[in-house]
């Protein structure tokens, strides 16, 4: 069963190494995380497995990765530095600021008794700094709070250079930041956090049938990596609750411990950020069709996901405790492409007779997948500890295999063992793993 308490996950990720409360030595930055040696491997895997569905299993997508620091002039056309604000509150009498729109009721979250709240104030989100020695005029940077402007800014250079022809896609991952005025559980909400976003260029008329192809791509992304079905919603928005740009969105919300939330939001940005653009900086940003003859600004489909976000669905999705001969014990039951390690090779002793061996066959397989070697501790717990962390594949390397030239197989959903000749190995891995 999927965990059902976020704690069950934050502890796994401190205890194991796959996220840390940033800065954690000076008591902790409330809104970041540090990733560590498998949370890090673990949130490429995701960022990596977005890539692979929606770039290069495809012919129509392209990849760039464009600045974080963005001036002016790019903010003002995009319409973030007038709308991108939530309405922050202060309760006037524990102090405390909230966003308005989460508030379910007129009464402070913290249950005090008598709180009011000040007048809703728009609170920009965006990080603003500046650039170069000088503070002052013209010298304003702001740190983008989505990847997507990148695409935008980027859109004539990809169609130049790329030779494409709506439809089409520039997509991008990486970090985006923005000021939350409420950061909060986990890794779902921080000020730092990485996106993976794609606009994809339509002609206009074919908008509405794009916006419901990738809504269904989408979904079904999740559903490959491990989402089950019924952890998943796609909500379209209400008309109040839609972006200044978009003429649709739909959100792709996972059953959090706390109930649902977003993971991904779908939007048909029309051509407004294209015209934006064109207007603000004075350049042509469409498209002319020669075998029409038209000239025309592409409409934009937009699915935008977040990876942390992600990842911690993944976990919780993940996550499992049964029974094995009487003992309980914790598993990830992670997709092997989400998992840190697809391999853990365990030699069953320390000795220096096994110890070549089980380097060589780790050596081996370290080419092609992310594998871990452990020769501490009694077997049984290193495979508790592989199970906790998602290894879908343990290979112990034991006294008869310096006989018969064979391993132990043993898989991390099923627990079964199963005897390998080394020669074999390879291939076996490679057909239980899927890649
Ligand atoms: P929310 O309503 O939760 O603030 P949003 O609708 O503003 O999110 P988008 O602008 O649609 O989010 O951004 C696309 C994706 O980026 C989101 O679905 C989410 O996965 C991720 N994301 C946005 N803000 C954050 C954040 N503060 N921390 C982590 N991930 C985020």
């Amino acid at each position: 069963m999927p965990a059902t308490d976020l704690e069950q996950i934050v502890n796994l990720c401190k205890r194991r190494g796959f996220v840390y409360p940033s800065a954690e030595i000076y008591g902790g930055f409330r809104s970041s995380y540090d990733y560590g040696p498998l949370g890090s491997l673990m949130l490429r895997n995701v960022k990596d497995a977005w890539v692979r569905a929606m770039v290069q299993e495809r012919d129509d997508v392209m990849l760039i990765d464009a600045a974080i620091l963005g001036p002016h002039a790019v903010f003002e056309a995009s319409g973030h530095l007038a709308n991108f604000s939530d309405p922050l509150v202060d309760c006037t009498v524990c102090k405390k600021r909230f966003r308005e729109d989460q508030l379910d009721e007129r009464d402070c979250p913290q249950k005090m008794k008598g709180c009011t709240f000040t007048e809703a104030r728009a609170f920009n989100l965006m990080f603003k700094t500046h650039a170069g020695p000088v503070e002052g005029e013209g010298t304003d940077v702001f740190m983008r709070p989505e990847t997507a402007q990148g695409m935008f800014v980027n859109f004539a250079n990809v169609l130049q250079t790329s030779r494409r022809k709506p439809p089409f896609g520039i997509a991008q991952v990486g970090k985006s930041f923005r000021n939350e005025i409420t950061p909060g559980n986990f890794i779902f909400r921080t000020r730092e956090f990485e996106q993976m976003e794609m606009e994809y260029f339509v002609p206009p008329a074919e908008s509405a049938k794009w916006y419901e192809y990738w809504c269904q791509e989408r979904m079904d992304w999740y559903i490959q990596y491990g989402i089950p079905a019924d952890m998943l919603r796609l909500r379209a928005h209400e008309s109040d609750e839609l972006s200044h740009y978009s003429a649709g969105t739909s959100d792709i919300e996972f059953k959090f411990p706390w109930g649902w939330g977003e993971l991904e939001g779908i939007a048909q940005r029309t051509d407004f950020d294209l015209k934006r653009h064109a207007e603000f900086s004075k350049q042509k940003l469409d498209y002319f069709d020669q075998a029409t003859n038209e000239r025309y600004v592409p409409f934009v489909v937009e699915p935008a996901a977040g990876a942390n976000r992600t990842m911690a669905a993944f976990l919780l999705a993940a996550y499992d405790e049964d029974v094995i001969n009487d003992e309980p014990r914790t598993v990830l039951r992670l997709h092997p492409r989400l998992a840190p390690y697809q391999i853990a090779v365990l030699p069953l002793s320390k000795k220096d007779t096994l110890m070549p061996l089980a380097k060589e066959i780790y050596s081996k397989l370290a080419k092609r997948y992310m594998c871990e070697f452990d020769e501490t501790q009694a077997i049984g717990r290193r495979y508790r500890r592989q199970d906790e962390i998602g290894t879908p594949f343990c290979v112990t390397v034991d006294f008869d295999s310096l006989e018969d030239g064979a391993v132990t197989i043993r898989e991390r959903d099923t627990t079964n063992q199963e005897r390998v000749a080394i020669s074999d190995l390879e291939n076996v891995l490679r057909v239980k793993i899927g890649f």
